[in-house]
């Protein structure tokens, strides 16, 4: 195996388990190292410290075994069965609940890789070259898991693959084919396009916010931004809403909530789905007409150089819900840009209030769910954050 050795001093972080090594720690490495490639990784006194993915870019290792423990032909297969058994302990896997997400990257020691559950079909995202070209291990190893009942290996990384890598990924099934299987997320159900559809055709991660949203919604009259699928629509429908009006600009987007609605509230007429600009659609409103309001935007900021403007789009965002809000309303806001730390999110909220002259306490702080773990030596797993307010 190809060997990287690093510059004095920068094994600390791989000593305390971060699972990446930035290009800037290296000091030598073998010649024709292929992207994608195992790499043994060596501290500069010669010690060995870790086997990992190499990439050509500022992470240049993802490590998958820290120490001296060799990668064997178990390695995916035993990973995978400990990211199912913890979904298990979650409770995750249950009759009325088969959507989960069932590898977090980092956060299931898999970096670079994503597995979200729909039913019996998986599908697999790579982050990395590395995982990329072990998609096949990958899928074999997930059908053969036992009780986890995967039939079908969904490969989707074409926008998720480093773009220089030129890989060219092929969204295709590695195993199986669609079945026409519906998603359950506890008790409701919903259609998943995994072909066409945002990242793996489902925002698994509101799972749980969606469910407390559904604790707040009777009689409420409830307005859901930025709805994609309609997932808060669903819950909030189930929870007693008075009523229920979902905006996306995507038309698709429209499409895909209206007919979730209508699968599981056949023609109830409560809902509406609307397809207008978020920004448009708050300016066009009444004061008052809403008690209810989700805002979850698509990440503002995708990257440190964009974390300005992303967090003036959020404060702008929220200033338009505070205008519009019903006294004693209730607010539930999300960023899910990772450069975006709860603090930033919680200032920009903020400004917003104070813009608005309205009063608002938090009523909770949210995350992501217990199936998008956070590794606590990689604080960047970190992605997801809500407040919910009570707004006077
Ligand atoms: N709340 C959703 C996930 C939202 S994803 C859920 O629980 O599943 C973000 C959505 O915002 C996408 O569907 C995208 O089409 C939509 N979107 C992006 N920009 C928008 C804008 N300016 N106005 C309205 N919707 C927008």
């Amino acid at each position: 195996m190809k060997k990287i050795k690093l510059k004095g001093g920068k094994e600390e972080s791989v000593k305390r388990y971060h699972p990446w090594i930035f290009s800037g720690a290296i000091s030598s490495l073998d010649n024709d190292i292929e992207e994608g490639e195992l790499v043994e990784v060596y501290s500069t006194t010669g010690n060995k410290l870790a086997t990992g993915h190499y990439q050509i870019g500022s992470i240049a290792v993802r490590i998958l075994e820290f120490g001296n423990k060799e990668i064997n032909e178990n390695f995916y297969h035993s990973r995978l069965q400990s990211a199912y058994r913890l979904r298990e302990a979650l409770n995750l896997v249950r009759k009325d609940n088969n959507c989960y997400r069932l590898v977090h990257g980092e956060g299931d020691f898999l970096p670079g890789l994503i597995v979200d559950i729909y039913g019996d079909t998986a599908v697999v995202q790579a982050h990395s070259p590395g995982m990329h070209f072990v998609r096949m291990k990958i899928a074999d190893a997930l059908v053969t898991l036992p009780e986890a009942g995967i039939r079908n290996v969904y490969y989707k990384s074409d926008t998720t693959l480093p773009f220089k890598a030129n890989l060219d990924p092929v969204n295709e099934y590695l195993v199986g084919k669609y079945d026409g299987s519906l998603a359950l997320e506890n008790g409701l159900q919903f259609n998943i396009d995994w072909l066409k559809g945002q990242k793996t055709g489902f925002f698994i991660d509101q799972r749980e916010n969606r469910k407390l949203l559904e604790k707040y919604s009777n009689g409420r009259n409830v307005l859901n931004m930025f709805c994609y699928t309609g997932g808060f629509s669903v819950y909030a429908m189930r929870g007693g809403a008075n009523k229920v009006v979902s905006v996306d600009s995507s038309s698709k987007a429209i499409e895909l909530t209206d007919a979730n609605v209508s699968m599981n509230f056949p023609e109830d007429p409560r809902h509406q789905a609307i397809a207008e600009d978020a920004f448009k659609y708050l300016d066009s409103i009444e004061k008052d007409e809403y008690d209810l309001i989700v805002l979850d935007p698509p990440a503002f900021a995708k990257h440190r150089s964009a974390l300005k403007n992303g967090l003036i789009g959020y404060r702008k965002l929220n200033l338009k819900g505070f205008e519009k809000i019903k006294k004693g309303g209730i607010i539930f806001t999300f960023s899910c840009s990772q450069v975006v730390t709860k603090e930033m999110f919680r200032l920009a909220v903020f400004t917003a209030a104070s813009q608005s002259g309205r009063k608002v306490r938090i009523l909770h702080q949210l995350t992501q769910p217990a199936d998008h773990p956070v590794d606590i030596s990689h604080p960047e797993g970190e992605y997801l954050k809500g407040l919910v307010l009570y707004v006077e």
